[in-house]
């Protein structure tokens, strides 16, 4: 028997469609096909090798997200089947973490938690490609410009029609996962980062703060983020 059929699968866009005349038995092992898909992690381990690095000697494990970024997590020590590993979720930032810009404290907060899960026993810090809160480079530029003109870091995201904060953590559970670990303490000063992990089944046993002096051009910034957007610092 055949039947008509309009289904085509776009999964960055969580739409399915197919289209066109096909025979029964076709449109449902299509159907299945549709289900294995959906049921499938959002992220996968793809790679897996030795780094050393300044701050110790690391094991980096590569993932795939189904939109088709490259996550990465930067692993110390063995943290299959542990609980409350120090773990801290850290979200790309090429203009603090690769080019040293003053005007956050990401390059300082990477490098204290790479330097303190080298100093554990075991520990992850998990690299999720998600530039500027989510909202990417480009637009990221566009809010620091806005920020030249006086804006806050929160009114600027807002001036560009974006929340202040874009990030998703559903990635990151799924990476926590997939790695093994039972729980986690997480290495952070934003509770809605904790929060957001929750939400995704992360047990969360508990919070190592990180402690950066501001500098002269990020003060204003980390008082932001205090005040408007609930970070402990
Ligand atoms: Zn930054």
């Amino acid at each position: 028997m055949q039947v008509h059929v309009d289904v085509r699968v776009d999964l960055s866009n969580k739409r399915i469609r197919f289209r066109g005349r096909m025979a029964e038995s076709e449109c449902m092992s299509n159907l299945e096909n549709v289900q294995t898909m959906h049921s499938t992690p959002v992220v996968r381990i793809v790679a897996k090798a030795r780094l050393p690095s300044r701050f110790g000697t690391f094991t980096v494990v590569g993932f795939e997200s189904e939109d088709g970024k490259e996550h990465s997590a930067v692993i110390h020590g063995d943290v299959e089947g542990h609980s409350a590993v120090p773990l801290r979720v850290h979200s790309e930032c090429f203009t603090g973490d690769v080019m040293g810009s003053l005007r956050c404290d990401c390059r300082d907060q990477l490098e204290a938690s790479l330097g303190m899960i080298a100093g554990e026993e075991r520990g992850v810090v998990l690299y999720l490609r998600q530039e500027g809160r989510g909202i990417g480079l480009a637009n990221k530029i566009r809010a620091y410009a806005l920020q030249d003109a006086g804006l806050d870091t929160v009114q600027a995201n807002h001036a560009l029609g974006f929340q202040d904060d874009e990030r998703r953590y559903d990635v990151a559970a799924e990476m926590i996962r997939q790695l093994g670990i039972e729980s986690i303490q997480l290495i952070t000063n934003n509770p809605n980062k904790i929060a957001g992990l929750q939400a995704w089944g992360v047990k969360v046993d508990g919070r190592i703060p990180l402690k950066m002096p501001p500098n002269e051009f990020n003060w204003a910034y980390l008082q932001t983020k205090k005040s408007k957007s609930g970070h402990l610092l």
